[in-house]
């Protein structure tokens, strides 16, 4: 799987591309997060990929509800942020004060938002930013996502060490890490 962007019409979008040794031709799936995958055969360049997303470009954007979008499409997922935003807010925050108990990092301000390609940050100023969806991961998905933002309170990078402090409450984090996209 590599992660790639391409600029269609005046919006760029990222997608994940999966190469698949018994595909026959190009497939699209576009989730309601906004998760767009493509799968293609084993053989196709990319430039042949990039060319079938070009024909397809009203459609995907359409789909994704970006500036030429689907209003319904773009208002329901606004929708669900908002009914579900301060839902999301108690669970991770009951989150952060239980799994930040070993590691009593000092923060500022945890702000619930409704983003399309990533599931957290944390900023320079200790500010810490939630994807609303995290709330509905599974849990030790879940609780990967907040460690790992928690961990950057401390080291902004991925180096060794913050693996290692990320390593110190979630064992497994390896395993977990694979299954979740990259944050
Ligand atoms: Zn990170």
């Amino acid at each position: 799987m590599i992660k790639r962007k391409i600029k269609l019409g005046q919006q760029e979008i990222s997608y994940t591309l999966k190469k698949r040794k018994g595909q026959r031709r190009m497939k699209l799936a576009i989730y309601p997060d906004g998760y767009f995958t493509i799968t293609a055969p084993k053989w196709y360049p990319i430039y042949a990929i990039e060319n079938f997303l070009r024909e397809k470009a009203q459609l995907i954007l359409e789909k994704l509800g970006g500036n030429f979008g689907n209003e319904n499409i773009f208002k329901n997922k606004r929708n669900d942020y908002l009914g579900k935003k301060e839902e999301a807010r108690k669970i991770i925050l009951e989150r952060i004060e239980c799994l930040n108990q070993s590691y009593k990092f000092s923060f500022k301000r945890v702000a619930i938002k409704n983003q399309r390609t990533c599931w957290g940050s944390c900023s320079r100023n200790k500010n810490l930013n939630f994807n609303y969806r995290v709330a509905r991961l599974p849990n030790e998905e879940r609780d990967y996502v907040v460690v790992h933002e928690l961990c950057h309170l401390q080291e902004l990078n991925h180096g060794k060490n913050f693996w290692q402090l990320v390593e110190k409450t979630i064992p497994e984090y390896k395993k977990i890490k694979k299954k979740i996209r990259k944050i």
